[in-house]
């Protein structure tokens, strides 16, 4: 396996030159959405100026040749997720739009008052509010996996839940509060041997390791978004088994979905398109296209070992902060770079003012997973998530910042300080 080139690959990032209030931007932000390399950027603009015109509607060249571009994106996905039957492809808007279908058409097809439905107490709102707002729909049992200290999957609760026989398990491949990494293959195999039908969120995941859906213990579907792995925004992907994507009814009507419309009666299309509702964002899925280019460039394992480095680096460098509580594993097994941090007297928002101030970009709320939040009682926490293009260099900013803002904000406790213009 070769080795990330860090130097070289930050040259691929134009963003990553800019400054912020007039320091260099260090983004650890990237649990929000990634940055973008140059081949996506440039992928974007070639296609609008030589290639735009709507898909799958005109005989004409552009057509064609737009057609062309979004449809073959499909085949790239299969071999990003490591699968090959490109109908199972649906392209949506994102991971939340992809759920959100799910728990629509999953659920008006399979569920029936008194099913047990069953999500983790890890998360985020995409994957927990849509099942939850199912069952409250559908008279179904809503029930939650519960973590253990650690915030990994609690086995006892695990087991609890799927003795119950649920006929849905939605669970996350990686947390993005704690960076707990599921061990995916054995739950979700489990999972099935209890009767569920399995969704993973990959929306963190994606980013950091290979997918490949034949070692994730028969898992049924996976939902991810494009602006994760570099891609642009407005663009997701959901894979399902083609059985229950056929079985299941459409989530929208309109053009491209149907096959033929009578004064009272519709047929829908074939898998993807059955799907795939009104014009879809051809021109986004092209990036997602060239950011899977570009990943696959780099190679899903190298950027897994090189992270795995960094967020050892990380952790080791976070856990010599005092007073600095780390949420989740503050060890390096089955964890991933994403670290929810709060540091004793300092409101989470204030530190990442503080921290942004020095140019640092994390961030600070409720991850939207406040189910998680609850369970860790805190109404917010400060998150730094790392990405592949993060240095050693840019760590050890940052805990220089949060030893500063320990002294800053302890001065500030003893008489009158402004947060916005904190020592540079
Ligand atoms: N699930 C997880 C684990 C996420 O981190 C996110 C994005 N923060 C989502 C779902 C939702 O993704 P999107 O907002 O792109 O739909």
């Amino acid at each position: 396996m070769k080795k990330l080139e860090v130097g070289q690959i930050r040259k691929d990032f134009p963003i990553l030159t800019r400054s912020v209030h007039g320091k260099p931007l260090i983004y650890l932000d990237n649990g929000a959405t990634l940055q973008k390399p140059r081949a996506v950027l440039d992928a974007l603009e070639q296609f609008y100026t030589h290639s735009n015109a709507n898909v799958h509607r005109g005989v004409h060249f552009l057509s064609q040749v737009a057609t062309e571009a979004y449809e073959s994106v499909r085949m790239k996905v299969c071999r990003f997720i490591g699968t090959e039957d490109s109908s199972e492809i649906i392209f949506t808007k994102g991971t939340t739009d992809a759920l959100n279908l799910l728990a629509s058409s999953l659920g008006d097809w399979k569920i029936q008052p008194g099913d047990v439905i069953a999500v983790t107490r890890m998360e985020h709102h995409a994957n927990f509010v849509p099942w939850q707002q199912l069952a409250k729909r559908k008279g179904a049992d809503f029930r939650i996996i519960e973590l253990d200290p650690d915030l990994r999957i609690s086995e006892s609760s695990l087991e609890e839940i799927l003795a119950l026989r649920p006929k849905v398990v939605a669970l996350s491949l990686m947390s993005n509060v704690s960076g707990v990494i599921t061990p995916a293959a054995s739950i979700i195999a489990r999972a099935k041997a209890a009767g569920a039908i399995v969704v993973a969120d990959a929306a963190q995941a994606i980013a950091h390791q290979p997918i490949r859906i034949s070692e994730l213990g028969g898992v049924d579907f996976i939902a991810f978004s494009a602006h994760k792995i570099g891609g642009p925004t407005g663009v997701g992907v959901l894979w399902g088994k083609a059985s229950l994507l056929n079985a299941m009814p459409p989530y929208q009507f309109g053009g491209d979905m149907i096959s033929q419309v009578g004064d009272t009666e519709t047929t829908w299309n074939t898998l993807p398109w059955k799907f795939e509702a009104g014009t879809p964002n051809f021109a986004d899925v092209v990036g997602l296209g060239a950011a899977i280019d570009y990943l696959e460039r780099l190679g899903m394992k190298a950027i897994q070992a090189y992270e795995s480095e960094l967020t050892k680096y990380t952790l080791a460098a976070l856990n010599r902060v005092p007073g600095l509580k780390i949420f989740g594993p503050r060890n390096t097994e089955s964890r991933g770079g994403v670290f929810s941090f709060a540091l004793e007297g300092v409101h989470p928002h204030d530190l990442a003012t503080f921290l942004d101030v020095q140019g640092i970009a994390v961030r600070a709320g409720h991850h939207c997973a406040q189910p998680l939040l609850k369970r860790i009682q805190q109404a917010a926490t400060t998150r730094a998530s790392l990405s592949f293009y993060n240095t050693e260099a840019e760590v050890d900013a940052l805990t220089g910042a949060l030893l500063q803002a320990q002294k800053y904000f302890s001065k500030k406790q003893e008489g009158p300080a402004r947060v916005n213009n904190p020592p540079s």
